[in-house]
């Protein structure tokens, strides 16, 4: 649908309208709610009828966050993802991004709800599609249009540098969230394949050069996946890479997807790594699993419902 349709409309207004709004680039096809914790995971229809996924997620302190996908698919094709193993398709528009945003929002209004925050954890990876995430975040934070706070977004990669180091220079405060899962190359290049072009060493001097420029902490994600990167050597290593950096460390127990064949660490072995990252001085916290029977845990997004 364009603006050209509204025949009963003067001429020099669709054509005011066609230079500056635009008609939302998807649509709603159906949603499901995780009655557990309330979240809520919707299916969004491209124009070109390529699918996509977007959740809501809810917490007890009020707050609304918007899980956005930023790509249809992902190159990036981490071992334990849903979203990698669809294969990568194509960047989405900025109005495809800010779209999920206010077909969500109009959602929550129905329930008397706001959005409050946004995080890029949806499907793809944010910072391969810089431009229209960049243009998405501003007309998110203007004041003219959903002014919602640079603080309360989040953009979460699995360790792109040059996006790193292009959101160094962004003048708005938003957060990074690092997807880091092991400290040791050789286990990190198999679950992140990304890893092999951008090790370790390189990521953790490209993060701390975005916080001495930004002032800003990061928080490191940390999926754990029993018996294979949740040992204590693996809390140590961990330790050892994030001393002396400003940052906190999330723990994500795996959410099973179908196709890998990996194990959610046990919750006693969570704690144990907790634990130990604390007794190290490294600031951590075990995040609750959201919305993963309806299969909208973390790296479920896919568009495949069944
Ligand atoms: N591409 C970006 C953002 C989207 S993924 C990134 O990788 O950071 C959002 C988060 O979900 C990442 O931290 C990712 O590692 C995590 N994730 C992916 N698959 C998961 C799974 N099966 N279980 C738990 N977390 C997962
Ligand atoms: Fe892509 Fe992130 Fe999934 Fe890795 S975890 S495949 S980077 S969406």
């Amino acid at each position: 649908m364009d603006f050209n349709q509204f025949r009963q409309l003067p001429k020099a207004v669709i054509s005011l309208l066609n230079k500056n709004c635009r008609i939302l680039a998807g649509e709603i096809v159906t949603s499901r709610i995780c009655e557990a914790d309330k979240t809520e995971k919707f299916l969004i229809k491209l124009k070109d009828s390529y699918l996509i996924e977007s959740a809501l997620l809810s917490s007890d302190d009020a707050r609304l966050t918007a899980c956005i996908s930023t790509q249809v698919g992902c190159a990036v094709s981490c071992v334990f993802c849903a979203s990698g193993m669809a294969g990568f398709k194509r960047n989405l528009t900025k109005e495809e991004i800010i779209s999920q945003f206010l077909l969500m929002r109009h959602h929550a209004q129905k329930s008397d709800k706001d959005i409050t925050n946004v995080v890029f954890m949806g499907i793809g990876e944010p910072l391969l599609n810089f431009e229209n995430l960049i243009s998405a975040i501003d007309l998110l934070t203007s004041p003219y249009a959903a002014n919602i706070g640079s603080r309360r977004i989040t953009v979460s990669t699995s360790g792109i540098i040059p996006g790193i180091k292009k959101l160094a220079d962004y003048k708005k405060q938003i957060n990074l969230s690092v997807s880091l899962h092991s400290a040791f190359d050789d286990k990190r290049n198999t679950l992140v394949p990304v890893n092999k072009k951008y090790n370790i060493k390189a990521l953790m001097d490209a993060v701390k050069d975005y916080i001495s420029k930004t002032r800003r902490h990061v928080t490191f994600e940390y999926v754990l996946i029993s018996g294979l990167n949740d040992s204590s050597e693996d809390a140590d290593a961990l330790s050892g890479i994030l001393k002396g950096i400003s940052c906190k460390v999330n723990l994500i127990p795996y959410n099973r997807i179908e196709g890998a064949d990996f194990k959610t660490s046990a919750s006693r072995d969570v704690k144990k790594f907790a634990d130990r990252l604390l007794k190290n001085k490294i600031n951590a916290v075990r995040r609750r699993r959201k919305g993963f029977d309806i299969n909208s845990g973390c790296g479920q997004l896919k568009a495949v419902w069944k």
